[in-house]
């Protein structure tokens, strides 16, 4: 990276659960780390709590109306506006690390832009890599920008492959909690509150991320992202439903051994290292006690269970627009069942019509993607309908 001793960072969504436990990792590795960049989608509040305790160079404010609201006192830096202003940021001059921890496809292009500037990019925002992964790394293999996962499962597998050779590798596997309908009788599933959906186990997320877990969709997105960041074929990446989310990847290799990463479920751990590597400086964070977890229990993705988990995998090894089209129908999906469209099974009944009826075309720039982002919300929205009629 860059100069070495001081690493200037930009916090892409710092007011968010990514952004604001960013910053509390940063605070405690110290005057190592200056960050020079924040951004907030329309939380100006939290924004300006923010600028005062680290009087970044510049911020960006999402929403171009909250952003004339942002009261910054005596603060002197740069406010940029709107998507373009999150682009303007994650390019700034003179920035070692971009940390991406936005919500949805608003992530794609701030983290192009990080790229082709150089940039370490430490990514949280899977759909970066689920819409676009094939222009990223395009973008970095020009560069040289490294991108290091924040995912806890991608950063595991970051650290695991490190040390290993390619010829070496039959498979990798990374885990899912399960979500909490991994025990309920099948047939109760499909009609699933939002209430129940939102009880997640061992993470704490925001609404949409949690029905995620719940279908397992989260996971399909993550295997995505495994395919991408890793040039991984689709036969050599699984799944393991693993409750206490405490080992987040495996790697077995061609004699049979299985080396895997295990932590607490804390993600000041995956953001530390994906901003100290290659070293792992900085505080100890939680530490993992496998004596009073116990037990460690494992097992497969059953199809009846998470059948939306199969269909993003399915678009996934697709590829092309497939996973745009997977994501875009899902998320459309998940907003109907949470303001009570839909029920917990029209989910993954809505994206496989939309999926069905979609024919996959290859991504060779954003407007492909953009593109079938709208058709798949658009058919996602008739479909809907239908299943309501
Ligand atoms: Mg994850």
């Amino acid at each position: 990276m860059g100069r070495s001793g001081l690493k200037r960072v930009v916090v892409l969504g710092s007011t968010g659960s990514i952004g604001t436990q960013t910053l509390q990792v940063l605070r405690d590795l110290g005057e190592e780390f200056l960050v020079v960049g924040l951004s907030t989608h329309s939380d100006i509040s939290l924004l300006a709590k923010q600028i005062r305790q680290f009087t970044p160079q510049a911020v960006a404010v999402a929403d171009p109306e909250a952003a004339s609201e942002l009261k910054t006192g005596t603060w002197k830096g740069d406010v940029l506006r709107g998507s373009e202003g999150l682009v303007e940021l994650a390019a700034l001059e003179g920035v070692d690390i971009v940390v991406n921890g936005l919500t949805g496809a608003a992530g794609l292009e701030p983290s192009l832009a990080a790229v082709r500037a150089g940039r370490r990019l430490a990514l949280a925002n899977k759909e970066s890599m689920v819409l676009g992964g094939s222009l990223l790394k395009e973008a970095a293999a020009e560069s040289g920008a490294e991108i290091l996962p924040i995912d806890s499962e991608h950063n595991a597998l970051y650290q695991l492959l490190l040390g290993l050779d390619r010829t070496e590798i039959r498979r990798v596997m990374i885990t899912a909690s399960g979500g909490p309908f991994r025990e309920w009788p099948l047939e109760r599933i499909a009609a699933a509150t939002p209430e129940e959906a939102l009880r997640h186990p061992t993470w704490e997320m925001g609404p949409v991320i949690t029905v995620n877990s719940a279908t397992l969709v989260n996971k399909a997105l993550e295997v995505i992202e495994t395919y991408h960041l890793f040039d991984l074929p689709y036969d050599q990446i699984s799944v393991l439903v693993h409750p206490q989310s405490v080992v987040h990847a495996l790697v077995e290799l061609t004699d049979g051994s299985l080396i895997g990463h295990m932590a607490t479920p804390d993600m000041a751990i995956p953001i530390q290292y994906a901003l100290t590597y290659p070293d792992r400086t900085g505080r100890e964070t939680s530490r993992c006690s496998l004596q009073e977890l116990g037990r460690l229990e494992f097992r497969g993705v059953e199809r009846e269970r998470f059948p939306a988990f199969f269909l993003g995998v399915e678009a996934g090894a697709e590829g092309g627009t497939a996973p745009v089209v997977f994501n875009a129908a899902n998320e459309v999906a998940v907003e109907s069942y949470l303001n009570g469209r839909l029920g917990f099974g029209g989910i993954a009944e809505t994206v496989r019509e939309v999926l069905r009826s979609h024919n996959s075309r290859r991504i060779n720039g954003l407007e492909a993607i953009w593109e079938a982002d709208r058709w798949a919300r658009q058919k996602a929205g008739e479909v809907i309908e239908m299943l309501e009629g």
